[in-house]
């Protein structure tokens, strides 16, 4: 037994000594390897730990691309590396090959706390870089995390501090640094961020920065994307001082010969009429029903509409949509149904642009033109991946053609193409019985309507987005609603109120929810009601009963993936009503008002009496204000005099009312002293009573109506202070003085016997 141990703790020691050898010989391998002069063709020619060698050969990866036989040598050495290369070239295991073999040299455990982090600039994205991590690195002792919005925090806290590898989102990693006490990032170290350029822009500059201040400096940094901003200001944030550029010098370098796209894949452009966009889309898919195919839109809304009229249009494939508003469980079942189905049309937001592998996808269309040449590429990147073949189609309106020089100015060519006139289909009539059928359908065509408008708008690049010259009446038609909302845009100031009223406006839609439901749900039934009847006219007009939800702002983004907050109003043209019946469509701030603005009774209210009748002694209906005949005018003298005479009429009456309103607020204001004094002596007698409750219930000032009660503390006067401190002593002990402060006890005439008993026992006392 003994003997056993023995040897035991010798054949430890041995195999200890052996590993230490084996990553010393592995030090000096890396130090020693010269990227630019190896000719290293495989994974196993570099020098990196058979572990994770084994874990790479189990997922078939086997053969280097370029971008990791450039720069996984350079990472493994400790230098910061800045990583360009083309979309779908492998960088993800680029840089996650150089986490695991820095972690093992260091003998990394689990006690060993953060060891590197991985940020991405979606979730779908952060959930893929983490399935391959656990793919490639099963034979490895650490423990990985993925920390995304949308899912429970609290279950992520719990693991937290025992993982080593974390990934996820710049928001939620954030919120762990800031809550997570087990979350110790002192010892860091790797940081990645992938798709950096993203990472580092704008959006979420904040965040980022608020996560680059809590990791140490001594920490090394890679960056990837097939799109690199080189801005040494964003490099700078990131402490990125001495750092190597690796990838194909086309991307690092804009000047280069070759485009940023994959040579593999094969890029088209069709000029379309944007209230065309639609059709040219639809007969698109119907003649490409066996195969893949990704459509980008510019928000969820479109992508939202698009998805629910097409399929009720059934093209004959199977339909997807994805886009930054769904449920987080949503996302993550259409990605997993679009990756493994080979015949299927996915219609996406950018959400999805970047990074995202999904398996030979067959085309890439583009039916809204992309903001700038970088989200083209990486649009376009979700086909052709990894050498094999894609093809892809951006549908650009005439306005929006001089986005091809933007592209050529990148060495990117598409061919044209035309779309043969027999193919050509117009589904317009269809869109517009759709909406026309179904008033949720139309709200939402609305709201595509205003999202894309909006998207024109905010554009950066006013050569390509010109937002002056947007046929919207066209395009309005074309989403199969009866004519343009009309669109005025608000001020700066507005959009920040805006934000501030987005509680306010979901609160509203809640109410106004509760309104319409049932009247949805009757349509369904067979039997017209008059209810329906009065529905289907409303949705005649171009105002649905959701327009609420269209002016002022929308929800906000879940993951500032999308910022969708609202910067207009829009107030709807119609050609049913008369404009002026409508409602004024700005957002109500307050809940009455928004109450008011979903009761139409409510509403007339504040609008004066405009239809007010008045009836004469017949009991003939008369407005209030009625014009007289000229004659009859005339006959009463000249203009001038009956003015005058209408004058001094007017302000005797003013006179006297004001002299009757001053002497009524008078008696009013005694009345009401009159009262207070009088509950304060009834407080005081209750005193004297053995009932304590009954103190309680009496400590009531005023007149019970609450208007009053703040008038009167508005005209607070001296006098009123007064009794208002004297109140407040009747409160302390000294119970005896009190009676005598107001001189008269007044006390109701005893009515039962205790009444009689405690009023003696006072007058004894
Ligand atoms: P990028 O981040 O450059 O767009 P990815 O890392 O997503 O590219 O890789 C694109 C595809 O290529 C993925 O499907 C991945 O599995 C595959 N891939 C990457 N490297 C290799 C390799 N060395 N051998 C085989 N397939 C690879
Ligand atoms: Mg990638």
């Amino acid at each position: 037994m003994a003997r056993k141990g023995k040897m035991n703790t010798v054949m430890r020691k041995e195999a200890r000594k052996r590993e230490n050898e084996y990553l010393k010989e592995l030090e000096t391998k890396i130090q020693e390897y010269e990227p630019k002069t190896s000719n290293a063709k495989f994974f196993k020619d570099l020098p990196i730990s058979t572990h994770t060698l084994k874990g790479l050969n189990e997922a078939a990866f086997v053969k280097l691309t370029e971008i990791q036989k450039e720069s996984i040598p350079v990472s493994l050495k400790g230098y910061d590396v800045l990583g360009a290369a083309k979309t779908g070239s492998g960088k993800t295991l680029a840089f996650l090959i150089p986490i695991l073999e820095k972690l093992y040299r260091e003998r990394w455990t689990e006690y060993d706390g953060l060891g590197a982090l991985v940020i991405s600039s979606t979730r779908e994205l952060a959930m893929q870089i983490y399935e391959v991590l656990t793919k490639i690195g099963t034979h490895t002792s650490l423990s990985a995390g993925l920390v995304i919005g949308g899912k429970d925090v609290k279950f992520e806290l719990e693991r937290i501090s025992r993982i080593n590898i974390l990934i996820g989102t710049p928001g939620r990693i954030l919120q762990h640094l800031d809550q997570a006490v087990g979350l110790n990032t002192s010892n860091l170290q790797m940081l990645v961020l992938d798709e950096a350029d993203r990472c580092l822009d704008m959006g979420f500059k904040k965040t980022l920065d608020a996560i680059v201040g809590n990791l140490p400096p001594t920490r090394q940094t890679l960056l990837f994307s097939a799109t690199q901003s080189n801005s040494l200001a964003d490099l700078a944030r990131l402490s990125l001082t001495n750092y190597k550029s690796v990838g194909t010098k086309d991307i690092a370098n804009k000047d280069d010969n070759e485009p940023a796209t994959p040579k593999t894949l094969q890029q088209s452009y069709v000029i379309s009429d944007l209230a065309d966009k639609l059709d040219v889309l639809f007969s698109f898919i119907k003649s490409h029903l066996k195969a893949k195919i990704i459509v980008f839109m510019s928000s969820s809304k479109q992508v939202h509409f698009v998805y629910e009229t097409f399929r009720k249009m059934q093209p004959g494939i199977s339909l997807l949509h994805l886009h930054g508003r769904q449920k987080q469980k949503a996302r993550t079942e259409t990605l997993d149904k679009f990756s493994r189905a080979q015949q299927v049309c996915l219609f996406a937001t950018d959400v999805v642009a970047r990074g995202i592998d999904f398996p030979a996808v067959d085309w890439v269309l583009q039916l809204d033109c992309p903001e700038d040449v970088d989200t083209y590429i990486h649009r376009v990147g979700r086909s052709a991946r990894y050498g094999k073949k894609g093809r892809s189609l951006i549908i650009l309106s005439p306005q929006e053609e001089i986005f091809l020089q933007r592209l050529k100015s990148r060495k990117i060519e598409p061919e044209k193409l035309t779309i043969k006139p027999s193919k050509k289909k117009s589904i317009k009539p269809q869109l517009q019985s759709l909406l026309f059928k179904d008033p949720e359908l139309k709200y939402l065509a609305q709201k595509a309507f205003i999202s894309y408008v909006k998207s024109i708008y905010i554009q950066k690049d006013k050569e390509v987005f010109k937002f002056d010259s947007l046929p919207t009446d066209e395009f309005a038609i074309s989403l199969g609603l009866p004519g343009a909302p009309k669109i005025k845009i608000r001020g700066m100031k507005s959009i920040e109120k805006s934000k501030e009223l987005k509680n306010s406006s979901r609160k509203l839609k809640a109410l106004s929810k509760a309104d319409d439901d049932g009247e949805i749900r009757d349509k369904s039934k067979e039997i017209r009601t008059k209810y329906d009847k009065m529905f289907g006219r409303k949705n005649q007009t171009v105002l649905s009963e959701h327009y609420m939800n269209i002016t002022g702002n929308q929800e906000g983004e879940m993951d500032g993936e999308e910022d969708e907050d609202n910067f207009m109003t829009i107030k709807r043209k119609d050609h049913v009503l008369n404009e002026d019946e409508l409602p004024e469509l700005s957002l109500p701030s307050s809940i009455r008002a928004q109450k008011r603005a979903l009761s139409k009774k409510a509403s007339l209210s504040t609008k004066g009496n405009a239809s007010k009748t008045v009836f004469d002694d017949e009991g003939v209906a008369h407005p209030v204000y009625e014009l007289e005949g000229e004659e009859d005018f005339v006959k009463r003298g000249d203009a001038e005099t009956q003015k005058e005479e209408y004058l001094k009429k007017e302000s005797e009456l003013m006179t006297t009312a004001d002299s009757t309103d001053k002497q009524v607020a008078k008696e009013k204001r005694q009345e009401k002293k009159r009262k207070r004094l009088e509950a304060m002596r009834r407080e005081e007698n209750a005193e004297y009573s053995d009932d304590e409750s009954d103190v309680e219930t009496q400590v009531y000032l005023g007149t019970g109506n609450l208007s009053d009660d703040m008038e009167d503390a508005d005209s607070d006067d001296e006098e009123g202070q007064r009794k208002r401190a004297r109140f407040a002593d009747s409160s302390s002990d000294d119970n005896d003085s009190k009676a005598n402060d107001y001189g008269v006890t007044e006390i109701d005439a005893p009515e039962t016997l205790e009444d009689l008993e405690s009023l003696t026992a006072r007058l004894i006392q």
